[in-house]
């Protein structure tokens, strides 16, 4: 077990104190220290942060307050230590107003607050876990859950239902639990959002051994808390589901599975939650001539580690976010580099992306109770819903403008400026990155500048000549050149659009779900739809959040809320619930029309985010508290009660 939340004694030695808070991120020190102490006194007027920024994450403080915020800390820090390092009594809610506010230096609006103490999961409260029973309510229904996939989703819905005392079985189809970390291995595969944040808020890492952890550190997180909640000896690994069936006359579901051995059988559940994800089919590109490479090639998901790249020619299609993070090592490593690039992107800096956490830091979140927590709560706030704007439409836009409105004009030009800081003495790579159409039209990719350094090596070259076809050679792009190569890598993502494929689900009356859905899949809250009784979907339709949040975070919510789909059944006797029609496509109205005033909704940029028809069915448009508030209960007006 790697997650330590444990927090050591103080030394009696000041020095090491001393030493740990020159990398101390003071604005989250100062409140963690006013808690444990009860002295509110040390939020200081004079070492109010100004600002809440990635790219400052001492929130403007002078260097002169700094010094004065360290010398405060130390000397309360040895205090409270020789008094026993005893921790004050929980904060009144008023006391923890005040201490987000000096955190964030604004005031936190009240419609905020409940969502963030669930956020800030002090102490060993999980402010999420149900406070009910299944058997409390009623011992006697059968109430049995198939949960397919065990990737951070399937993971956290089974400790969930565990808690509840409900009987649930997960089906794997990998030989272990993590889902994308599982698979995704490629050279570089590493979290491009925080891990503080992009954890669990009841399950918080204190340790955290970098800021954007690799994919390795990941996986064992999420195995970590597989083992730390129970839960592997339900889950069945090696088994894939086929098909899932539901049968009118019982309110039953028949979920039929495929095991290793490829023997079938048919699992039967009350409710069916679905944690498959949206980014785990590989997609390989419509490009004529797929498959007719005669030298090794692979997608990025399925990474071949056997291959040693040393003195090859590697040609890889595709630069998102995973061709950016698995090109930089390739070109450490092989002879020459081929990028075939369609369509640009937008790097947003991330200064930390592959630093340490430092020292200090990390001993300060491993010896100062509550500091690691308001260290997630300023990231959560940082990378929060004020981004928003700055990926709004303006009523002005047109299609074709550059940006869509005058955030995001800004957000470009940072964006632009950096990029051209790095490749300025190259025009021409500049002229082939810089993308001409608004940031967050697609997913912006994260970096650090290693990015443009890549591609400033002389053995790596940008192609950005439409391909016209693969032959067995290599890669033949528009202009009549043949690009020979070693080695091709498909770094052309996934099949998001198409949720829950290959899977097929019959609900009520015999009806399909994907011929229901058409190609366009919709959900309500992006979790039901109608003729699917008591079925789930965590990560479904418009259920991504493209600039403000974790993705753990609407995991959290989701799951809250099927929780209180199952309580509802067992407190109400109701056999199942079916998403009332008119209540899913009025939702499903709004969500379209929010997405119409984003970038990624205006933009006619290919991109993951919309299904085939252009309609954005990935993405949720609105603020974090919105999906908070509206999954936080059920309500059964929504639904045909069964
Ligand atoms: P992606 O963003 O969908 O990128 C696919 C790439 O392949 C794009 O550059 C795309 O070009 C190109 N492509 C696809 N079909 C093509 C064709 N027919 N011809 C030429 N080029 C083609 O996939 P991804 O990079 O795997 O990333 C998917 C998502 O996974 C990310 O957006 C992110 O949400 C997640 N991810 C997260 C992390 C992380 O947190 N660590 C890392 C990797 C991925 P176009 O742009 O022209 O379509």
């Amino acid at each position: 077990m790697t997650i330590s939340r444990e927090v050591q004694p103080l030394p009696l030695d000041d020095e090491p104190i001393r030493k740990a808070l020159e990398d101390a991120h003071l604005p989250s020190l100062l409140p963690a220290l006013a808690q444990i102490t009860g002295d509110l006194s040390l939020l200081r007027e004079d070492l109010f942060p100004e600002t809440v920024l990635l790219t400052d994450p001492q929130g403007g403080l002078s260097e002169e307050a700094q010094a004065e915020a360290r010398a405060l800390a130390l000397r309360t820090l040895g205090e409270w230590r020789d008094a026993g390092s005893v921790v004050a009594p929980p904060p009144s809610l008023a006391d923890v107003r005040r201490m987000m506010d000096f955190l964030i230096g604004e005031h936190v609006s009240d419609e905020y607050l409940p969502l963030l103490l669930e956020e800030l999961a002090f102490a060993d409260k999980d402010a999420r876990a149900p406070e009910w029973s299944k058997n409390a309510i009623n011992a006697d229904r059968s109430m049995r859950v198939a949960i397919v996939g065990a990737g951070m989703s399937g993971i956290l819905a089974a400790h969930r239902l565990q808690q509840a005392g409900i009987e649930y079985t997960v089906i794997e189809k990998n030989e272990d639990v993590g889902g994308t970390w599982f698979e995704n291995t490629y050279p570089g595969a590493r979290v491009d959002s925080s891990n503080h944040a992009y954890s669990y808020s009841f399950m918080q890492k204190f340790d955290w051994p970098y800021h954007h952890s690799p994919q390795e550190v990941l996986l064992e997180y999420f195995r970590d808390c597989a083992e730390a909640f129970d839960i592997r000896d339900n889950i069945r690994f090696n088994t894939e589901v086929i098909d899932v069936v539901y049968d009118d006359e019982r309110a039953v579901w028949a979920v039929r599975v495929r095991g290793a051995d490829g023997a079938e059988e048919t699992i039967e559940a009350e409710a069916v939650i679905s944690a498959v994800g949206q980014l785990n089919r590989p997609k390989m590109p419509a490009i004529e001539g797929v498959g007719a490479f005669e030298g090794p090639s692979f997608h990025s998901a399925r990474w071949d580690h056997d291959i040693d790249f040393a003195g090859k020619t590697v040609g890889v299609i595709g630069t998102g976010s995973s061709a950016s993070q698995f090109i930089p090592h390739l070109s450490d490593r092989a002879g020459e580099v081929r990028i075939f690039q369609r369509t640009p992107n937008w790097y947003a800096p991330a200064p930390n992306y592959h630093e340490r956490v430092a020292d200090g830091f990390l001993w300060l979140a491993t010896h100062v109770p509550t500091y690691a927590q308001w260290y997630r709560f300023w990231l959560f706030w940082a990378i929060s819903d004020g981004f928003l704007p700055m990926v709004e439409v303006d009523d002005s836009w047109q299609p074709g403008d550059e940006v869509t409105g005058k955030l995001n004009g800004e957000l470009r030009d940072l964006l632009a400026g950096s990029m051209r800081n790095y490749l300025k003495d190259r025009p021409d790579l500049i002229e082939k990155t810089l993308p001409d159409f608004p940031p967050a039209s697609k997913r912006i990719v994260v970096d650090n500048g290693t990015w443009p350094k890549t591609l400033l090596k002389e053995h790596v070259h940008l192609v950005t000549e439409p391909i016209e076809r693969i032959t067995p050679r290599g890669v033949l792009t528009e202009d009549g050149e043949e690009h020979a190569l070693d080695v091709l890598v498909y770094g052309t993502g996934f099949q998001a659009s198409k949720f829950l494929t290959p899977m097929k689900v019959v609900g009520r009356n015999g009806a399909d779900m994907h011929e229901q859905w058409d190609g366009d899949a919709r959900a309500y809250l992006g979790i039901t739809m109608p003729n699917f009784p008591n079925f789930f979907f965590l990560y479904g339709p418009n259920t991504n959040i493209v600039v403000n949040g974790s993705i753990v975070y609407f995991s959290e919510c989701e799951v809250q809320y099927v929780l209180e789909c199952l309580k509802f059944l067992l407190e109400s006797g109701r056999q199942a619930i079916d998403c009332r029609t008119d209540v899913h496509d009025a939702y499903n109205e709004r969500i379209d029309a929010g997405n119409l005033k984003r970038a990624w909704g205006v933009s006619n940029v290919p991109s993951w985010y919309k299904s085939d028809s252009g309609r954005v069915a990935q993405n949720w448009p609105f603020t974090l508290l919105e999906y908070w508030q509206q999954t936080k209960k059920m309500d059964p007006a929504d639904y045909v009660l069964l």
